[in-house]
């Protein structure tokens, strides 16, 4: 019987309802019961000492009541302390009654099982499994270690444990494929007893070991999956080189003529990226370019010469950004350096007017628009492009390998895929991108344009606004400059994030009456959006409150002071992408951090980093390594952040090997990528067809 045939529902236990939850998350055979594996361990087979206790166990301590204090305020909290003679650990109640606090009379014996954290008063424990003893207890409780498995509302541990234990009688009847020849793994254990013990480790198995997933039986699927991640790159990398692309072999007279138009020459860094898509270009197969640079490093420009090449052919571009501001800025970089040149630069956004839209897509359809600016709107249904040869897309990081291969399909002509070129500020750390990225080729300006100075930064607390305030006035009215506040995000709301921009508008005005400010929100129309940045721009304005929509593209060189509010909610590479806003004339620029006391630790050290660098690869890397992958790829890598086992931080150590083992397998093995990517990626993986 092949355990990935049979459905859940031969199951006890598992009607269509149960059925439809567990396909919520992804489980639809019995195989991919044995694959959802326990993300902690409970350990209760013995009773700990309070003294080995380590922050995050779930496990087994007894004691006698040492205390048993009401402690009231916002939330009453029963508190009752107990003691094994190791140390103490603080039992907290939100919820009790009159009988409970009664029971926890000094010296009575208590035996409690909860997840312990060590915190700055010692260890806590939150609404533990108690019970009152008579007598010391020592025997063990359970025969294995109970595994604790990501769930879903409405599923509970206990009905995954059970539906696991059945799919483990399966196993013991059928075995699951080896797919990676054991002779590969550097822990040659077979995939049945690994899958066995990571489900139902013996009682004596070591829970700190677990936890770490540095048990080999953990390693080896650990491996298993980085590969299985690694080979479905590879395998759609080699499928986007099975398309036919048209290569692009003109001279270009237009990039020439662009770039002598332009009053600066390349950076180096720029021209060296140039040449890279040029080669690309040349081929008959489509490019995959994933071009990183820092703010303010030129990107734009180096999309639009690799535009001229396509459109010197007679073919079609398309930019997509990822804000209709953004959309915005590029529209008026494209046609002051296209317009010359006898270019038809067309645009479309989901906010447009009907009849201008109405022209707009007659323009893309009978190729008059030769390049098209535009968001999301760019690709949706009723877009007919003419000839459309070159997709770009910028800020790559907020789209992911199925956004990629959507739009692949989109822009195909014919039996001919497109070329695409995604440009993004957020450099992605070489361990993510090997992964994330590994269907694309990367190119990394890494040099800034002549004449730009350091951003200099300093992180103060809210108590120094007034200060700020008054440093604002200096800079707008003694110096001439212009100058950004940035409201970040309050609440998860759109809405009350623009409201609190308003508000501190509002009172900036009050505070500083002779300065001209402006506002520019998520909220408000584009053309009024457009309408406030032009007026910045031109220099009508002094300072300029935003939301963080202003995070990208942005480029108003006499702007030299930036304040972000509340930093200590945005990611390190959101707040460097920000601080970019500034430092793009040749005046020495400012950034102030106006942090909320108190600041957490982890809070503190992204701030300090922030100040100390400027490194947008450097800032990127520690971001990862203090908030975590899913967080800097952004929710919308879910191909990415969501691991069954591996983790991309913890694991990197394995990911060179992965790599290796995946070109092996790739030429020994092709027939194993279906099957492997199937297995660990669901429907993650259908993209790859090998
Ligand atoms: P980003 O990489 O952040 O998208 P932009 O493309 O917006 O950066 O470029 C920032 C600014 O630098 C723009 O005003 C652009 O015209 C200018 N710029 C680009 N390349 C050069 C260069 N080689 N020399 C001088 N200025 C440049
Ligand atoms: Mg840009």
């Amino acid at each position: 019987m092949k355990l990935d045939k049979v459905p859940l529902t031969v199951l006890k236990g598992v009607g269509t309802k149960a059925a439809q939850k567990l396909a919520k998350i992804g489980l639809h055979s019995v195989a991919d019961l044995l694959f959802h594996l326990p993300l902690h361990y409970q350990d209760r087979t013995r009773i700990y000492a309070i003294a080995d206790l380590k922050d995050g166990m779930q496990v087994s301590v007894q004691g006698r009541v040492l205390s048993c204090d009401l402690q009231s305020g916002k939330r009453r909290i029963l508190k009752c302390k107990i003691s094994d003679g190791s140390g103490s650990v603080t039992l907290n109640f939100f919820h009790f009654n009159a009988a409970q606090q009664n029971s926890f009379v000094k010296g009575a014996l208590i035996k409690c099982f909860g997840e312990f954290k060590r915190g700055y008063q010692g260890v806590e424990v939150i609404h533990p499994d108690y019970s009152l003893l008579a007598s010391l207890e020592k025997n063990a409780i359970e025969a294995s270690l109970t595994p604790v498995y990501p769930s879903t509302d409405g599923l509970k541990q206990n009905s995954l444990r059970n539906l696991t234990e059945q799919a483990l009688a399966f196993l013991r009847q059928n075995k699951i494929d080896e797919l990676v020849p054991l002779k590969l793994l550097t822990y040659p254990i077979s995939l049945n007893d690994a899958l066995y013990y990571i489900h139902r480790p013996p009682s004596d198995a070591s829970i700190e070991q677990l936890e770490a997933k540095t048990h080999p039986a953990q390693q080896r699927l650990i491996l298993e999956e980085l590969l299985a991640q690694q080979i479905s790159m590879l395998a759609l990398r080699a499928d986007a080189q099975r398309h036919q692309a048209i290569p692009f072999r003109e001279p270009d007279i237009l990039q020439k003529q662009l770039l002598a138009s332009l009053g600066f020459s390349l950076t180096n860094a720029q021209s060296r990226v140039v040449q890279e898509i040029h080669t690309d270009l040349q081929q008959a197969t489509p490019m995959m370019r994933l071009v990183q640079g820092d703010v303010g490093s030129g990107k734009t420009l180096v999309a639009a010469l690799a535009a001229l090449r396509v459109i010197e052919a007679g073919y079609q571009v398309a930019l997509m950004a990822p804000t209709e501001l953004l959309a915005e800025q590029h529209l008026i970089n494209f046609t002051k350096w296209f317009e010359p040149l006898k270019i038809g630069v067309g645009m479309l956004c989901g906010k447009m007017k009907v009849k201008e839209k109405r022209s707009q897509l007659e323009n893309i359809s009978l190729g008059l628009s030769k390049m098209v600016i535009g968001t999301h709107a760019l690709f949706q249904d009723g877009v007919q492009f003419n000839n459309l040869a070159l997709i770009i897309v910028d800020e790559q990081h907020r789209f992911g390998v199925h956004q990629r291969l959507a739009l692949r399909e989109k822009g195909q002509l014919g039996a001919l895929a497109p070329h695409q070129l995604t440009m993004t500020a957020t450099p992605i750390p070489r361990t993510l991108a090997m992964t994330a990225y590994a269907d694309l080729n990367v190119s990394v300006i890494d040099e800034l344009p002549p004449g730009r100075t350091a951003v200099q930064t300093v992180a103060l607390p809210d108590s120094r606004r007034d200060d700020i305030i008054a440093r604002v006035y200096h800079s707008c009215k003694n110096e001439g400059r212009q100058a950004y506040w940035v409201c970040t995000l309050i609440e998860e709301s759109e809405a009350l994030d623009c409201q609190a921009a308003e508000e501190t508008a509002n009172n900036l005005q009050l505070s500083l009456p002779d300065l001209r400010i402006g506002l520019v929100h998520g909220r408000m129309k584009t053309i009024e959006k457009q309408y406030v940045m032009d007026f910045f721009k031109a220099g009508e304005l002094d300072l300029l409150v935003a939301t963080t929509v202003i995070e990208v593209g942005v480029d108003v060189p006499n702007s030299s002071l930036m304040i972000i509010e509340n930093p200590e909610r945005l990611g390190l590479a959101q707040l460097h992408q920000l601080r970019g806003r500034v430092g793009r004339g040749s005046v020495a620029s400012h950034c102030v951090l106006l942090y909320k006391n108190p600041l957490s630790k982890s809070a503190q050290q992204r701030l300090h980093i922030l100040r100390e660098s400027h490194d947008g690869f450097y800032i990127a890397e520690q971001d990862l390594l203090i908030r975590g992958p899913g967080e800097v790829l952004g929710t919308r890598q879910t191909g990415v952040a969501t691991f069954k086992i591996a983790d991309l931080i913890r694991d990197q150590a394995l990911i060179p090997q992965t790599q290796q083992l995946a070109l092996q397998l790739m030429q020994d093995y092709p027939e194993l990528i279906e099957p492997l990517s199937k297995r660990w990626l669901g429907e993650k993986g259908q993209y790859v067809h090998a």
